[in-house]
């Protein structure tokens, strides 16, 4: 056996000591959160690089609860279809992306909360009266986003013979729909409010004021976490207490002049 010279073996312990971190006074790690970067007033990364939202605040009110300064604060970037993959797979540690709480999905992470009820609505152009009903999709092409609770209640329950544009964001959607290649969208009322109330967007949407489904916000965690689960949960419950979920909703929706539910009892999401 090859003994290896001292000097190299004090560059290999030299090494380790600096990639562990060992040196006492280094930033911690950042908390990885993650959220839609693509949601005006839910979650939206600014031209600035910073980040605006309803979930943003709660987001960061969570992990001030948690111990983090909003400087070590991670956000990364969700769609509707890879939320439960990336939890699983440790890339986030919890999820704040208008993420209903679902069976379907609780069958690979867990929820937090909830913190939020939304309900399922459809926007259409302004100037396009046909629409007034979910059933009237069954004759139009409707866009909505692949993996998301707004597709699967179209497909299996809201208007099965619609022709659904499935896309990756809702932003696109909303391109699509002022590109007239889709005459409808359907997702959250929160969101759909977001949108229409876009400074670009002013006067070529509308919102058609169904309540279609109720979707409860939840946080997303790893399957399991129950330590994390009961923090996040107090966390919300304080938020609420404290008048902080009150003024990020107003801040939020305001400007999009939405009618939100009031705050959600926790139940750790069930
Ligand atoms: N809340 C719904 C869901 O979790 C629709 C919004 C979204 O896709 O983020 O699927």
């Amino acid at each position: 056996m090859k003994v290896p010279k001292a000097g190299a073996v004090a560059a290999v312990i030299a090494l380790a000591v600096t990639a562990s971190g060992c040196g006492g006074d280094d930033p911690k790690e950042p908390i990885g959160i993650g959220i839609k970067f693509d949601q005006p007033g839910i979650g939206m990364r600014e031209p600035d690089g910073t980040f605006t939202g309803f979930d943003v605040d709660v987001a960061t009110y969570i992990a001030k609860e948690l111990g983090y300064k909003p400087s070590e604060i991670e956000f990364k970037q969700v769609f509707s279809s890879d939320r439960e993959l990336l939890i699983q797979y440790n890339e986030v540690q919890f999820v704040a992306a208008s993420y209903s709480i679902s069976d379907k999905r609780k069958e690979k992470v867990d929820f937090a909360g909830p913190y939020f009820i939304a309900h399922q609505d459809l926007m259409v152009r302004a100037d396009d009266n046909s629409i007034t009903k979910a059933e009237d999709l069954n004759s139009k092409k409707l866009c909505s986003v692949t993996g998301s609770t707004s597709a699967e209640n179209v497909k299996k329950n809201l208007a099965p013979k619609a022709s659904l544009l499935e896309l990756g964001s809702y932003s696109e959607c909303v391109v699509a729909l002022q590109a007239r290649e889709a005459d409808a969208m359907t997702t959250d009322n929160s969101i759909l409010a977001g949108y229409a109330a876009r400074k670009e967007y002013a006067g070529k949407f509308k919102l058609i004021g169904l309540n279609l489904s109720n979707e409860n916000y939840g946080i997303g965690i790893k399957k399991g976490n129950a330590d994390l689960q009961r923090k996040i949960n107090s966390a919300l419950t304080k938020m609420v207490s404290d008048g902080s979920w009150d003024a990020a909703v107003k801040k939020n929706f305001g400007p999009a002049n939405y009618k939100n539910e009031p705050a959600p009892q926790v139940t750790s999401g069930n």
